[in-house]
């Protein structure tokens, strides 16, 4: 089935929406983008999306082309349109097209924003949740503002197929010794029945799932320590984690071949997916 898309102010079926050649996004990977899940026809934490889209936009001097109030209303038209009940909506904002010039196009050049929905029927009940996923480590070769969420996503794709060659599902990257996160997630060990992921900064994407995570775990009196942990510190510890719009909370059961605990899915961590899917549930808009 044709999926209809959003693109500059239009609903259109996909196979007629177009950008030019000439697009920043293109041409520069010029652009931000922004994942929001959607569980039983609603959306979860539109609003951190939408404040860290705006962040992305205000570091790299783009002008936001949509308000908030639109943009929860262009999802929402969205997920009405193509009948979406599990699956994500995607948002990409580049700054437009203008002839090929690294020094960004004059004021006033209109920005591209496109959104179009994937479903993911049974979103929530991923059955890897159930078993854990395996991960290898790989040195972060990424720039140095991954904070700002843009669509230079080379590296993260060439990790998903340095994971995919080694028979395991994802990878995380490694910088000075220590883990900065996963190539579409943040990365969380525990132990010692703390809870350790890597502190905000440059070097780490501020995740909107993170965010609500910790929060559910300083709430629910479990100890959180946001600082860098090392590959050491992984292989020893008692569970291992990732986070993101779209996985939720994920077991992470062995890396680089060791197995992390006992192997087999942690108390912390399946109890940090309950809670967060049940929460996200109810907060849903
Ligand atoms: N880190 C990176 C590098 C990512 O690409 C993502 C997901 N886009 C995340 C972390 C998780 O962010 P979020 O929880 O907002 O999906």
């Amino acid at each position: 089935m044709s999926r209809t898309v959003y693109l500059n102010g239009e609903y259109l079926p996909e196979s007629e929406a177009k950008v030019s050649i000439f697009d920043r996004g293109f041409l520069f990977a010029d652009g931000v983008y922004e994942v929001t899940s959607v569980l039983g026809g609603k959306l979860l934490d539109f609003d951190g999306h939408a404040t860290r889209l705006a962040r992305s936009l205000n570091e790299l001097e783009m002008t936001n082309p949509i308000t908030k109030e639109d943009l929860l209303e262009v999802h929402r038209e969205l997920v009405r349109r193509n009948g979406i009940d599990d699956g994500l909506i995607y948002l990409q904002i580049t700054r437009g097209a203008a002839d090929r010039d690294f020094a960004y196009p004059v004021e006033g050049t209109p920005a591209t924003i496109v959104l179009f929905t994937q479903a993911k029927t049974g979103l929530a009940d991923n059955p890897l949740a159930k078993t854990g996923i395996k991960v290898i480590g790989i040195e972060d070769l990424r720039w140095g503002r991954r904070d700002i969420k843009t669509v230079q996503l080379l590296y993260p794709s060439m990790g998903k197929m340095m994971a995919k060659a080694a028979g395991v599902h994802d990878a995380w990257m490694i910088e000075d010794g220590h883990i900065t996160e996963g190539t579409s997630n943040n990365a969380y060990i525990v132990t010692d029945g703390k809870i350790v992921t890597r502190h905000l900064g440059h070097e780490i994407l501020h995740g909107i799932t993170r965010a609500a995570v910790l929060r559910f775990a300083r709430e629910s009196q479990m100890e959180v320590e946001e600082r860098a942990f090392t590959v050491d510190e992984v292989k020893a510890a008692d569970e291992a984690f990732i986070t993101s719009a779209s996985m939720f909370v994920m077991p992470v059961v062995e890396f680089d071949g060791i197995a992390i605990g006992t192997g087999a899915v942690g108390p912390v961590a399946t109890r940090l997916r309950e809670i967060y899917i049940e929460e996200s549930r109810n907060s849903a808009v």
